[in-house]
Parts: structure tokens; C-alpha cells; sequence
């Protein structure tokens, strides 16, 4: 993606300025921490007349540009600040956001697209820089900020499995608090259990009250261990109420599995029977959409398996047939060159069209077939 491009798609929903230099230099802000000197820091950038042709594209950026932003003269270096403001765009704005850049980022969505235009920028930055050093550091914190971003898309799911108080042993703060307006505001962040251990992993992740937070930095393997202990509790808890049935839920998911079975031929050859391997084993290309899948098969896996296996007992319809379906439709997505999240996203429409099920629910049920293993398979 070409900088006036960015700039272009930004200009409005982030209100950059009025002045097309004014845009750039607004934007080059939002990128940078602490700004000292800002009209130096701007002066650095270019002189009004470039900066217009940056952001019109007639010129393109080049190294100066780039090395003045990202190189920690003026300021440091921070994408986060750009993946906020955008995560705090209306969602509508956001989902017109990621249909415009869907062409060359297929997996963008609403919920991802402040982590994708920050990304695309940053490449874009560190394509022209010549100090070979900067273009690593910089590469280096772009790819914290987006399994930073992951954790933050992964707190709703974290806090449904904590429930609303601090699960650090010995502590019993709430993860909520009432503000003014009586509302219910989150007070508590995410935090990764084991430093050493993978960051952008739902497993390794766990929400504490801001105290809890503050205070755990990961260094002492004592507390390392108790937070482990009570994350595999969490685990099991939530496994446990999994089993108790929403009845929306339900009845949701007898209708997709039941439409599923309906047109699928009794006298089709058994799927092949894959080994199970973990979900990250299997979608290996596409981060985002291994935290999205992780995350429904933490909710709903064994809800779904329950669900499932109940109608099979009823005899209304066979487990095998659907099983059969996934796994035919898996096969006619494999051999084309789509990308993993583009293949979840064929089979989620493919779902929806043929049963007309709500999207969460279509999406639990993709999640489900590659934890079980139609879907995708490990290399090995
Ligand atoms: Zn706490």
C-alpha cells in the first residue's frame, strides 16, 4: 500500500487536517511518542510543498521521510498510538475500512483493521529506509505492537473465562468498575502468564485487576506458577459451564448441523480420518485467524461436541454425514490457492448460504471441524 494511499483512507474517519501537508504531519504524530520539538520534528519531514506531493502521490517518500519518523530523534517510534485511534472508530467506519483495503488484505475485518493499516505503514516506512539497523528495530516493534493488539482483541474472551474477579491467588479484586454514569467499565488488562512463552497464545494469557498487573513482571517462577494454576482452573470452569446450554445457542446449532445433514448424501465414502493436531499446528500462515479459532473452540468446543453428539443418540441424524460435508467442502477449497484465513472465510459463507445460520454460530461451527481435524491439516 502506497503512503498517499493511507494517508487518502485516513484523511477523513481520523480527522488528519484540512491541508494535505497538514494530514501528513498530523499523521506522522500519531505515529511518534512524545514528540519533542514538533516543528522541528515536522521541518524534518519536508517542507509544506513535499509534503502535499507525498500525500497526492506525485512524489514518493523516501528515506529522510521515514528515518524521521521511526528513527527516535523527535520522538519514538509507536504504531500502537495509530492502532488506538483507529480501534476507536465507530465500528460501521471500521468495517468500511477493511472492505477498502479487503483487496490486498483479504483477512482484514472491523476488528483487526487498526493492526493491519498500521502494519501495512510501517512496511511501507521500512521498505525506503537505508540504515539497515532501523529497518530491523523498526520491523521488531511493529511486530510487538500487533501481539499487543491480539491480546487486546483477546480481552473479551479472557474476561468471559475469568468471570469478574482477579483470578491471581490471594487476590479478590474485581476486573470491573461502576463509573459515574452507573455503567460497567473493565479496569482489568491482560497479562502473559510466562514471558518466555508465546505472547500472542490465548492459553498464556490472563486477565488481572490493574494492582495484580502492576505489579507482575513476570520474573519470579513462584508467581509464574500459581498464575498457571489458576489459569488451567479458569480453563476447566469454563469448560465446565460450556456444558450448561444457552437455549439460543441451541437451538441455532441443531438448525446449521440439522441443514447441514439434510443435503448431504447418505452414500458418500467416509472422510478420511486425520491425526489431531493443535489448532496452531494446522493454520500455520494466518495469525489473526489462529487466535479467532482458538478462541471459539475455548467457548464452544464442548458445547458443540455435546450438542452434536446428543442429536446423533436422538437418531434424527447421523455425526458422520456432517463431518463428511465439512470435510468434502474442505477438499474443494484445498487444491485452490486460496490463503488459510480466505479458506475459513469460503467455508463460513459456504455455511451460511447453504443453512442460513447466524454468522457466530457458522464460525463456532468452522472452528469446531478444524479443531477436530476436517478442516486443514498439520504439516508434519
Ligand atoms: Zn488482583
Amino acid at each position: 500500500m502506497k503512503f498517499s494511499d493511507t494517508v487518502k483512507l485516513l484523511g477523513k474517519p481520523l480527522a488528519l487536517g484540512k491541508t494535505q501537508a497538514a494530514r501528513v504531519k498530523r499523521l506522522a504524530d500519531i505515529l511518534t511518542e512524545d514528540v519533542d520539538h514538533a516543528d522541528e520534528f515536522h521541518a524534518a519531514l519536508g517542507g509544506d510543498t513535499v509534503l502535499t506531493k507525498y500525500a497526492s502521490g506525485s512524489r514518493p517518500i523516501g528515506s529522510d521521510f521515514a528515518s524521521a519518523i521511526v528513527g527516535g530523534e523527535y520522538g519514538t517510534y509507536y504504531p500502537d498510538g495509530l492502532i488506538d485511534k483507529i480501534g476507536q472508530l465507530p465500528d460501521q467506519v471500521r468495517r468500511a475500512l477493511a472492505d477498502q483495503v479487503r483487496s490486498s488484505v483479504p483477512f482484514a475485518s472491523a476488528d483487526n483493521i487498526g493492526d493491519v493499516l498500521a502494519s501495512q505503514l510501517t512496511e511501507t516506512l521500512v521498505a525506503v529506509l537505508d540504515d539497515p539497523v532501523l529497518k530491523d528495530a523498526t520491523a521488531q516493534t511493529q511486530r510487538e505492537s500487533s501481539q499487543k493488539a491480539i491480546r487486546q482483541r483477546a480481552l473479551p474472551l479472557l474476561l468471559q473465562q475469568a468471570g469478574s474477579l482477579c483470578p491471581m491467588p490471594g487476590c479478590s479484586q474485581t476486573l470491573f468498575a461502576i463509573d459515574d454514569a452507573g455503567g460497567q467499565k473493565v479496569t482489568g488488562a491482560v497479562a502473559i502468564i510466562d514471558p518466555q512463552g508465546d505472547s500472542g497464545d490465548l492459553r498464556n494469557l490472563i486477565v488481572l485487576c490493574s494492582n495484580c498487573g502492576e505489579k507482575f513482571t513476570g520474573t519470579n517462577p513462584a508467581i509464574i506458577a500459581d498464575l498457571s494454576g489458576a489459569k488451567r482452573q479458569l480453563e476447566e470452569r469454563q469448560e465446565a459451564n460450556a456444558r450448561l446450554i444457552p437455549t439460543g445457542l441451541e437451538s441455532q446449532i441443531r438448525r446449521v448441523v440439522a441443514a447441514v445433514a439434510a443435503v448431504q448424501p447418505d452414500d458418500q465414502p467416509s472422510a478420511e480420518n486425520w491425526n489431531a493436531y493443535e489448532v496452531r499446528r494446522k493454520i500455520t500462515t494466518a495469525r489473526m485467524l489462529v487466535t479467532k479459532v482458538e478462541g471459539y473452540v475455548a467457548v464452544y468446543f464442548n458445547y458443540i461436541e455435546s450438542a452434536t453428539k446428543d442429536l446423533n443418540q436422538e437418531g434424527n441424524l447421523k455425526f458422520e454425514r456432517i463431518r463428511r460435508a465439512f470435510g468434502t467442502q474442505y477438499e474443494s477449497l484445498a487444491d485452490s490457492d486460496q490463503t488459510q484465513e480466505q479458506i475459513f472465510d469460503s467455508m463460513v459463507e459456504w455455511l451460511i448460504s447453504l443453512t442460513a445460520g447466524e454468522r457466530t454460530t457458522c464460525e463456532a461451527l468452522v472452528s469446531y471441524f478444524i479443531q477436530i481435524c476436517e478442516v486443514f491439516r498439520a504439516d508434519t
